[in-house]
């Protein structure tokens, strides 16, 4: 198990303290030890010389027999051990015992060599006196001749306890500065592994995420400068972080205000991210996407091949697209690799652009060329026709000339019609999308009459009542010219599909949002699966019959149009054999 620095310092300190203390008192020790017996032999010795001198006469003459009482005397006086032996090591006199009771001391090792001419030294325990003693022994010498030795001896029972008692100081002592350097390394390995301890609270911090509390900058010059670099590693890491997520954040907003929908994926062809747009196209929400398979998120083989060519192309790819769900599309789409940081293939990104409106307008524009160029034909060929039968004779008859040319006449008027309705249908259109159809507040019972008015002829040959209900004062904002064409239209219609002899209704109705204008003919009605293409340009329910009453398949396209300049629409009821009842809606003033 990893120890806390704390617990690996002090202890440390606090082994080195008491093996310094140890080895300095056990140096003391024996140094002391040394010092006293050294005192001690130079004690003994003094001694000894001082006995040798009284002796050497005594021996030199053979008297022997006040050794004995000299040696107790010179004890007594000296408050220490006196011992006489001769040569072979007979005690002669001793002052603690009877030399008759003593045995032979030629084998004492201080005797020895006492007795060999040197000065012999032991420290022994004596049986005797039953302590630990040192013995000093010198010859006794005269005329060259070794006449016995002197020993002297103490007790060193004083220096043991001396020593124990300076031990005892030593260990008293020793506990205190052991305590003091308990309390002194605590302090410093403290001083050392909080700065430390600090340090790792802060990195902890820092890997959390919380980079704007820095660290203390305390302790030790090393630990204060790793404090200094971490604090500014997270000062650039908050910067850093700062930058990207500003950068995250700027190119979510450029994604997500894109019309475009651009789509990420990875290698294994699953989405790495999606924008609004992207989302939008595929019908699914922008974060349940993320980490699907790209075929699961469009649920389109054709943008799951254009996916995985884009993934082995180094090349921009360039596709349209038609997707069916969940909506048909059409999408433009470019698709780039998308390398990662070491320069291989790490996915494909998918700009997608959504031009089915496009796609559709130009289907229309198709269609309507197609249309325009087929119905000017019709009448165009006919013309064609008749001139070249009246050059190739026919004028010289002058009733199949005549005949011929009324013909004639009746296809250019329909050209003139087709093409008259087809400028102001161009015109509005155009006026509208400027917003330059000028609106002005009137009444609408004084255009409803005019158109009326304008139909009559017609309603007179087919003998047609058109009757009108409107309240005189029903104004709205309207541009009278055009509502008035919008409602020739439709009674014009109404006449033309009522049948012979029948009643038209026209009316205007005003509620607190709309006013409504009703054209109602009691005709024979249309069949509802032509409704939603009713309006649409050159659009006929049956096409020899609008031909033979003049229709150039317009005039529904116009009326559409016209409601739509105002803001309002147009829309139609009808049931198959009773009639037919066409609304115009407009806002009220
Ligand atoms: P057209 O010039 O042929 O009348 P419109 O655009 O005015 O062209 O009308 C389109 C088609 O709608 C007509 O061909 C006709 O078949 C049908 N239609 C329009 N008004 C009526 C109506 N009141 N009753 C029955 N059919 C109508």
């Amino acid at each position: 198990m990893r120890k806390r620095l704390l617990w690996q310092l002090f202890p440390t300190y606090l082994l080195i303290a008491f093996a310094i203390l140890l080895t300095v008192g056990a140096y003391v020790l024996v140094s002391l030890k040394d010092f006293y017996y050294s005192q001690l032999t130079g004690d003994l010795e003094v001694r000894a010389r001082l006995v040798e001198n009284l002796v050497e006469a005594p021996l030199l003459s053979g008297d022997l027999a006040g050794l004995e009482s000299l040696a107790g005397r010179v004890g007594d006086i000296s408050a220490s051990r006196i011992t006489l032996v001769d040569p072979s090591g007979r005690v002669l006199g001793d002052s603690h015992e009877d030399p008759a009771r003593m045995d032979n001391h030629a084998e004492r090792p201080e005797v020895r060599e006492a007795l060999m001419g040197k000065t012999g030294q032991a420290v022994r325990f004596s049986r005797t006196l039953n302590e630990n003693r040192m013995y000093l022994a010198v010859p006794v010498e005269a005329k060259g001749a070794i006449l016995g030795a002197v020993r002297t001896s103490l007790s060193v029972e004083f220096i043991d306890q001396k020593l124990l008692s300076i031990k005892a100081r030593l260990a008293l002592g020793g506990g205190v500065l052991a305590l003091l350097v308990a309390i002194v390394s605590w302090a410093v390995s403290r001083r050392i592994s909080r700065p430390l301890e600090e340090m790792r609270l802060g990195a902890a911090r820092f890997a959390k995420g919380e980079l704007d509390r820095p660290i203390e900058v305390s302790g030790a010059l090393e630990v204060s400068a790793l404090a200094e670099s971490l604090n500014q590693m997270a000062r650039q890491l908050d910067e850093r972080i700062g930058t990207i997520t500003a950068q995250r954040n700027e190119r979510e907003a450029i994604l997500y205000s894109m019309v475009e929908g651009v789509l990420a994926v990875d290698k294994h062809e699953r989405v790495l991210s999606l924008n609004e747009a992207a989302a939008r196209l595929f019908g699914m929400d922008a974060r349940a996407a993320i980490g699907k398979s790209i075929l699961e998120v469009a649920r389109n083989p054709e943008l799951a091949g254009f996916v995985k060519r884009t993934l082995s192309s180094q090349e921009v790819l360039e596709d349209d697209l038609l997707m069916k769900d969940p909506q048909e599309r059409y999408l433009q789409t470019r698709g780039t690799q998308l390398r990662g940081a070491g320069g291989e293939v790490a996915g494909a990104v998918l700009v997608m652009n959504d031009v089915t409106r496009v796609r559709r307008l130009e289907n229309i524009r198709r269609d309507f060329v197609a249309n325009v160029s087929h119905e000017l034909k019709t009448p165009i060929t006919s013309i064609k026709g008749f001139i070249e039968t009246l050059e190739a004779g026919a004028i010289d008859h002058p009733e199949d000339a005549r005949r011929f040319l009324a013909i004639v006449s009746k296809q250019v008027e329909r050209l003139h019609s087709i093409i008259e309705d087809l400028l102001s249908l161009s015109k509005i259109e155009q006026a509208a999308s400027h917003e330059a159809v000028l609106l002005r507040e009137e009444a609408i019972a004084g255009v409803l009459e005019a158109a009326i008015q304008a139909c009559a002829g017609k309603a007179k040959e087919k003998k047609v009542q058109v009757v009108l209900s409107c309240d005189k004062s029903l104004r709205a904002r309207v541009n009278a010219p055009l509502l008035e064409q919008a409602v020739v239209n439709l009674v014009d219609n109404a006449i033309k599909y009522g049948g012979a002899e029948s009643r038209v209704d026209v009316e205007a109705v005003a509620d607190l949002f709309e006013v409504l204008i009703r054209v109602r003919d009691r005709g024979r009605g249309i069949d509802p699966s032509h409704l939603p293409r009713l309006f649409e340009r050159f659009y006929r329910v049956d096409e020899a019959r609008s031909r033979d009453l003049g229709g150039t398949g317009l005039g529904l396209a116009i009326v559409k149009h016209i409601a739509q300049a105002h803001g309002g629409s147009v829309e139609v009821q009808s049931a198959f054999g009773k009639g037919s009842v066409f609304t115009l809606r407009l806002p009220a003033a």
